[in-house]
């Protein structure tokens, strides 16, 4: 396809010049130039050199109604007009936010039916990081703080967010992080489960769980957090038994269950939230990403009727929110985008029809691939492991950045699929078709082609 224009090189030395870059090694970007994403549609995306690619991430996770919505765009046009700004301090509120926060406690599970507003998924961890420590301490147990959380889970980026998460990456970047957290073994079976059953394994990770709150002290536990499925860890589906055993264990200490949702919300797995999915029954969820399809920044914490009562009654203010916390313009296209998703029944679309299908067209393409270990996934997010040897599960060497050659490859073949390490995930906007699930699935060989062709000739 002809250039769409040539500016490309003037963005990328722009780009190079003055952009710091998220997760990004910097020496190495500037050296290669950034690609310039410039304009996209339904489940498409286009550079600046006019090169289209199916976007198999839906943005970052998070544009779940796709590209191009016109009646998102106008919510936030609308508004803008109206008001484009107030805060929700100082005992006032605004009616996109009300109206908001009714729409969310309509959908979310059990009793969890007050939303504080935030801006990103970090902030909304964050939050629960606060809300959790304060409820305690309204309950006159303050030294009830402990948050439990796992390795290798997301929680987000801020200070408070990369402690909770697992991530040894991020932690070696920001020592010394949050104290008061701890961390236990993720439920990951097909690579740490050993020679255990996947039930056996569940358990085992599970009672990792007690064993911890029983080292630290149970009355010193304020709450356990965990992605119903792990998203940026690499799309890690726990052992069916696994979260039964957590929730009884979380129970039995009375200990607060945190659900963060950022990825797992809003249709991903097939309900409007993963919890649902895998029947957890939080206390406290976060959300954000596909709140808003990802057309404006927003994230909210909905808590239960416990913690809800606690804020009601403790006499004094929680002393915690954000400028934007509920920011017009952007509860305005939450709520336009969630209208959107009920007009449209994209969550029993996504349960009923292209989930399965994605899900069995992708083990039918993939599934016997040389280089794929285990294809993962439910509704429409999935993962897999890269391996050098599909019997053994053995994995290639350090030195040999598998994941990295496999997303070169389909970026290069028009399909945006990342690399967690060594497992690919994927996580499509919602709205995506069969004929467009078959052409993810045929690119996605493709690539695998080509990339066991790139470690062979290594
Ligand atoms: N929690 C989870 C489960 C996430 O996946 C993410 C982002 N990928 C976050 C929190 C942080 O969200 P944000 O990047 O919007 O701060």
């Amino acid at each position: 396809m002809a250039a769409e224009n040539n500016n490309t090189l003037e963005w990328q030395a722009l780009d190079a010049k003055h952009h710091l870059h998220p997760f990004t090694d910097t020496g190495a970007l500037n050296k290669k130039g950034a690609r310039v994403i410039t304009k996209a549609e339904g489940v498409y995306l286009w550079d600046s050199e006019g090169k289209k690619m199916l976007d198999g991430m839906a943005g970052l996770w998070c544009v779940n109604m796709g590209y191009g919505r016109q009646e998102l765009i106008d919510a936030a046009y609308e508004q803008m007009k109206t008001l484009p700004f107030y805060n929700t301090f100082f005992q006032t509120t605004h009616v996109p936010a009300a109206k908001l926060a009714q729409a969310i406690a309509e959908v979310t599970p059990g009793d969890l039916n007050r939303i504080f507003f935030a801006n990103s998924g970090s902030e909304a961890v964050d939050t629960i990081i606060r809300l959790t420590r304060t409820y305690w301490a309204s309950q006159g147990k303050p030294y009830k703080n402990i948050l439990i959380s796992r390795e290798n889970a997301y929680h987000g980026s801020t200070v408070g967010g990369a402690s909770l998460g697992g991530m040894s990456g991020m932690h070696k970047q920001g020592i010394p992080m949050v104290g008061g957290i701890e961390h236990i073994r993720q439920p990951y079976w097909y690579g740490e489960g050993g020679d255990m059953t996947e039930e056996e394994f569940g358990l085992a990770c599970a009672k990792a769980l007690e064993e911890r709150i029983l080292e630290v002290g149970p009355d010193n536990v304020a709450a356990f957090i965990g992605e119903p499925i792990q998203g940026a860890g690499g799309v890690i589906m726990p052992p069916a038994n696994y979260w039964s055993e957590i929730q009884k264990i979380c129970k039995k200490y009375d200990i607060l269950l945190a659900a963060d949702e950022v990825i797992c919300g809003f249709g991903r797995t097939g309900s409007w939230f993963g919890s649902q999915t895998l029947d957890i029954n939080p206390d406290i969820m976060s959300m954000a990403k596909g709140l808003s399809s990802g057309y404006l920044p927003i994230s909210a914490v909905a808590v239960g009727d416990r913690i809800a009562k606690a804020l009601d009654t403790m006499g004094e203010d929680f002393n915690h929110g954000f400028t934007y916390s509920g920011h017009p313009a952007a509860a305005a296209v939450a709520l336009a985008n969630i209208e959107l998703m009920k007009k449209e029944n994209i969550v029993e679309y996504v349960a009923n029809d292209i989930g399965p299908y994605f899900q069995e067209k992708l083990r039918e393409t993939l599934q016997d691939h040389p280089l794929v270990g285990h294809i993962n996934g439910v509704g429409l997010i999935a993962g897999f492991a890269l391996v050098k040897d599909k019997a053994t599960k053995e994995l290639f060497p350090s030195d040999i950045d598998v994941g990295y050659i496999c997303r070169e490859h389909c970026f290069n073949n028009g399909l945006i699929m990342r690399a967690v390490g060594s497992r690919m995930v994927l996580s499509p906007p919602l709205v995506i078709t069969r004929e467009e699930v078959d052409e993810l699935c045929a690119k996605a060989k493709q690539c695998l082609d080509l990339t066991l062709e790139s470690v062979n000739q290594l």
